[in-house]
């Protein structure tokens, strides 16, 4: 009995652990890493099933061995789809070939079965609520093992003994141990859709803030498009002169044209899979998309930047979300107005962006709450900035630190792990 529950405690481990390496690798803020990272999930599946067949544990008699196999295959099937099973299957088959012996052409026989038909169920799967999930997983584990059964009955002529004690108790055990798994992931995937909406909302209410800030910007191009248009309609100019004043309403046009365009692109969901991307360029394209809200509060960008190369591993649109956070809590910090000084520099390991205001500044105890979520001494503010910030460097491999005087100012150093040249 104690060997069952070791062995049996052994092949829940080899399930149970690569699901929340998985997760614990995997980076927030993806759509969704059950589904975009296929292969790395086949991978550790697929080490799951060999562990389970390498280590397999005695059931209640001596003569029983067992497995847990079925779990990763089922479930990598349902949430993998066809192409996961399928390789699944091989991994298992080949596997199964390996260790021989009796009752292999049946298990391979039940491993095709369960790789070919429960993907089909995949879509039905999806749709249904947890407790369906769980009733579906814990059902497709008990049609499997009744074909192992039954197969080996028809086929083999093994008889059926001890169907209570020993197949019933075997679906219990197997049945149970999936629906446990199932219910992990799904609770794993529900705290990624919550991390992901949390960091949408924060980013939602910065946009909504910048609104104001745009609008007010945009009034300038429009202004000059109107009066434009208004000289055209009262004089009777020389056809080169109309087609000069027609040209400079086409330029403020796309002067409008842009600043609209560069908040959609910032009010995107960040989705995104890590790449090569530079620094400057997108740190230029931050400072632009700030400039209306910094010119909103009276505080000047100043920018500082070298021109060398600054590749990072990252995603650009979460870079985006990192520096628009602390840039807007440093102008936001300069209640009167005054400089922010944005400053990019590269070394041969890392490169550095220092963001530092002249606002009101923050204690000790206040820096080090930094990143907390809800942390927030605004009236209005969310207190997520931050904490989405720290959560963004922390996925890219970087670092924040923060050096802050009260009544003096602030100065934030975000540090990446710069890439090789070229
Ligand atoms: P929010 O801006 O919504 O308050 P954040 O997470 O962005 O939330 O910031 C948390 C808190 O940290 C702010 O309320 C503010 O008190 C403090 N803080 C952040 N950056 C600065 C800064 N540059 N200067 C002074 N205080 C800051
Ligand atoms: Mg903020």
């Amino acid at each position: 009995m104690e060997a069952m529950m070791t062995g049996m405690i052994n092949n829940i481990f080899f399930i149970i652990f690569p699901i929340i390496l998985y997760q614990m690798f995997a980076t927030a803020g993806q759509r969704n890493f059950f589904v975009s990272h296929r292969i790395t999930m086949t991978i550790l599946f697929s080490i799951s099933i060999i562990l389970c067949m390498v280590f397999p544990y005695q059931f209640l008699t001596e003569d029983y061995i067992f497995d847990l196999r079925q779990v990763p295959m089922i479930v990598g099937a349902l949430y993998g789809g066809p192409l996961v099973s399928a390789v699944l299957f091989i991994v298992s088959a080949v596997g199964r070939i390996a260790i021989g012996g009796d009752g292999m052409y049946i298990a391979i026989l039940n491993q095709l079965l369960v790789a070919a038909g429960v993907p089909f169920l995949g879509p039905l799967y999806r749709k249904v609520n947890r407790w369906w999930k769980a009733a579906l997983v814990f059902i497709i584990s008990i049609v499997s093992l009744l074909f192992n059964m039954f197969a080996g009955y028809f086929f083999f002529g093994d008889p059926i003994h001890n169907l209570i004690g020993i197949w019933l108790m075997l679906m219990l055990n197997q049945g149970g141990i999936i629906i446990l798994t199932a219910l992990l992931i799904e609770h794993l995937q529900k705290q990624e859709y919550l991390y992901n909406s949390l960091m949408r909302h924060e980013k939602m209410e910065t946009v909504s803030h910048f609104a104001a800030a745009v609008s007010h910007e945009l009034r300038n191009p429009l202004q000059s498009v109107k009066g434009f248009v208004q000289l055209l309609q009262e004089y009777e100019y020389p056809r080169a002169k109309q087609l000069e004043f027609q040209q400079t309403i086409l330029e403020e046009i796309k002067v409008a044209e842009d600043l609209i365009d560069d908040y959609l692109i910032y009010a995107k969901p960040v989705y995104g899979e890590m790449k090569r991307i530079e620094v400057e360029p997108e740190l230029s394209h931050v400072i632009k998309i700030m400039t209306p809200y910094a010119n909103a509060r009276n505080v000047e960008i100043f920018v500082q930047g070298s021109d060398a190369a600054s590749p990072i591993l990252g995603d650009s649109q979460k870079l985006h979300q990192a520096l628009v956070n602390i840039i807007r809590n440093g102008i936001e910090a300069m209640t009167d107005g005054g400089k922010l000084q944005v400053e990019l520099e590269t070394s041969a390991h890392t490169v550095c962006v220092h963001i530092q205001d002249e606002g009101v500044g923050m204690t000790k105890e206040q820096v080090k709450r930094l990143g907390e979520p809800y942390f927030s001494n605004k009236s209005k503010g969310t207190g997520l900035g931050l904490m989405v910030t720290y959560s963004i460097l922390n996925q890219m491999g970087g670092d924040i630190t923060v050096e802050s005087e009260v009544g003096k100012g602030t100065k934030f150093t975000l540090e990446f792990p710069k890439l090789p040249n070229g």
